[in-house]
């Protein structure tokens, strides 16, 4: 369930929902990068599982790996794919992945 699996932008267990969105909305990238955790952590984005639900499509899979239906949180964090790019973050830019409450 995607409200298990919320993302804490501050790398605390205490979620400040008014420090998280201070934090985002002052980041210095392009706007549509804002946007896009924006809609992540508003849980906007439409997955392929949310899509299913919803009957636009026949299944949520993940179309990247296969292996499990494509939540959000599997989306940004679990996917083998989304871990190489949490690993060649780490590597590049030396961002980690974001502590979750499940984590
Ligand atoms: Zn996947």
């Amino acid at each position: 369930m995607l409200v298990q699996h919320t993302v804490v932008a501050s790398g605390s267990s205490n979620w400040d929902s008014d420090q998280v969105w201070k934090k985002l909305w002052q980041l210095k990238v392009v706007p549509k990068v804002r946007i896009f955790w924006w809609q992540a952590l508003q849980r906007f984005l439409p997955c392929y599982a949310e899509l299913a639900r919803r009957h636009v499509m026949d299944n949520g899979i993940c179309k990247l790996c296969g292996h499990e239906d494509e939540t959000l949180y599997h989306a940004m964090l679990q996917c083998v794919h989304a871990k190489q790019f949490w690993t060649a973050t780490l590597q590049y830019f030396g961002f980690s992945i974001p502590r979750t409450r499940t984590q």
